[in-house]
């Protein structure tokens, strides 16, 4: 007859005095290590009852050791940085433009020391924290005035309710959109109290159009860049100029969203063209509402430009003090504002417009360069290839505009039918790297666009911890 003997889990107490749970102590704390012995010793007991473990793996050394795992698990921040290698520059999901050197110097000051945030250094009075970028705004759109708030999209809501609260605005058809998420611009007007008054078709609005609608209910025009989509065909659009001297000539103004707004001509660096802030002004519209993290490359924020009368009747919403930005975004984007002074030097100095403007013969050649060294970390059922691609600035930026760029693209050497699973396990694994690395799935291959891949010490260095298992 056989005896078994039950194995017991070390006390709690015990536990919590062993010298192998010492540095765990010193490094975390008495009370986190505590509640992860705790949860442990529960976790285990189970197991520990149905005789699955070995005497060893529940020692105060073993023990120990899972505590530690957990611990450093828990520690570890949830904001993580990410290779960003989806093809798509501008990515929403992935924190948008990354900021110029300049603007990263401006946040750590604005972290660390008080600063004049809403105070006038000049005459030692309140100040206004818009007017710490006033000057620069007028000088490179041509605008009147400026406030700033916390997005694009409160920009819009705090136009509108702002300008048109209780009246009707008046919007083509064909511009009555939805920004990714949860922005459309039907409910943004309802949310900001402004009456949808929607005229033309999808794909024709006229001026006779917007005409026709005018009453004494009307208190704006509004015209939204189409960011995400493009109407082709047998379209019409009526043009700026054309429509803003029809609102003044009725009294209303007209506000211009014109979503990623771009301060200068892109065209100059070879990019498509998109509709620049000073433009939108020069052709009469009378506010502007841009974002600051879209093709500006600067920080998450809503810019209103234009009039100043109108400016200053949106600063005085209830409403801005509750979109308004912080110091650090302020701080980041007047430094990101100070670039745009010097345009022979920007797409140097601004990571976006410098990722953007990356040559494709510069994304292959790297491509060719780190294609030996995947495909080793990958080995044998992968077949790894340096290919041209075409990525996206994303943002809704140029929706249809496609980027020339290169990439390395991941087959698996297996049928069709394990296809699908063994690219989504290796974009699993790509993603369980010490820095997650995200590419896209396409055309049965997995694409690592490299356009953003400057830190290639960093991603080389971590391709030995890749485990793959076709
Ligand atoms: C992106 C976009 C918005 C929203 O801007 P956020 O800065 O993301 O809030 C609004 N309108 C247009 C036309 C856009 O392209």
């Amino acid at each position: 007859m056989s005896v078994s003997v039950a194995l017991r889990l070390p006390s709690l107490d015990s536990l919590l005095r062993h010298p192998a749970c010492q540095p765990l102590h010193e490094r975390y704390g008495r009370e986190a290590l505590l509640a992860c012995l705790r949860q442990l010793l529960d976790d285990l007991r189970g197991a520990v009852l149905a005789g699955q473990l070995a005497a060893v793996e529940i020692g105060p050394e073993a023990l120990a050791g899972r505590a530690g795992e957990r611990l450093a698990q828990q520690q570890r921040s949830h904001v993580r940085r990410v290779f960003n290698l989806t093809g798509t520059v501008l990515h929403t999901n992935l924190g948008r433009a990354l900021l110029p050197e300049a603007a990263i110097d401006a946040v750590h000051m604005a972290a660390r020391y008080p600063l004049n945030l809403e105070f006038d250094l000049a005459s030692g009075k309140r100040g206004d924290r818009d007017d710490l970028i006033e000057g620069l705004i007028r000088e490179l759109t041509g605008a009147e005035a400026v406030t700033v708030v916390n997005n694009n999209a409160a920009a819009v809501l705090l136009t509108l309710n702002s300008l048109g609260v209780r009246k009707e605005g008046i919007i083509s058809r064909g511009e009555l959109i939805e920004i990714g998420g949860a922005f459309r611009i039907p409910d943004i007007m309802a949310r900001a109290g402004v009456r949808l008054h929607e005229v033309g078709t999808t794909n024709r609005t006229h001026a006779r159009d917007y005409e026709a609608a005018i009453s004494p209910r009307s208190g704006l025009i509004m015209r939204v860049h189409a960011s995400n989509y493009s109407i082709e065909g047998f379209t019409a659009r009526v043009p700026t100029a054309e429509l803003a001297e029809l609102a003044h000539r009725h009294g209303l103004p007209l506000l211009e969203d014109l979503g990623s707004g771009s301060l200068l001509d892109l065209t100059r660096w070879g990019l498509p063209a998109e509709p620049t802030v000073r433009q939108a002004l020069l052709d009469g519209a009378d506010i502007v509402t841009f974002s600051g993290d879209k093709l500006l490359g600067g920080p998450q924020a809503g810019l209103i430009v234009g009039r100043k009368d109108l400016i200053a009747r949106i600063k005085k919403n209830p409403l801005k003090r509750a979109l308004r930005v912080d110091k650090l975004t302020l701080a980041a984007l007047e430094a990101v504002l100070g670039l745009y002074r010097d345009p022979d030097r920007l797409a140097e100095r601004l990571p976006s417009l410098r990722l953007l403007t990356r040559p494709q013969a510069d994304i292959l050649a790297q491509a060719e360069r780190l294609q030996p060294e995947l495909a080793r970390a990958l080995g044998e059922p992968w077949h790894v290839s340096a290919i041209t691609a075409l990525g996206m600035i994303g943002s809704g930026s140029q929706p249809v505009a496609r980027l020339p760029s290169a990439a390395l693209c991941l087959r698996p050497h297996v049928s069709k039918r394990l296809r699908g699973r063994c690219l989504l396990d290796l974009e699993a694994a790509l993603r369980g790297l010490p820095i997650p690395v995200l590419g896209r799935i396409d055309d049965d291959a997995l694409w690592l666009d490299l356009r953003q891949l400057d830190d290639e010490a960093a991603w080389l260095a971590q391709l030995p911890h890749l485990q793959v298992n076709p």
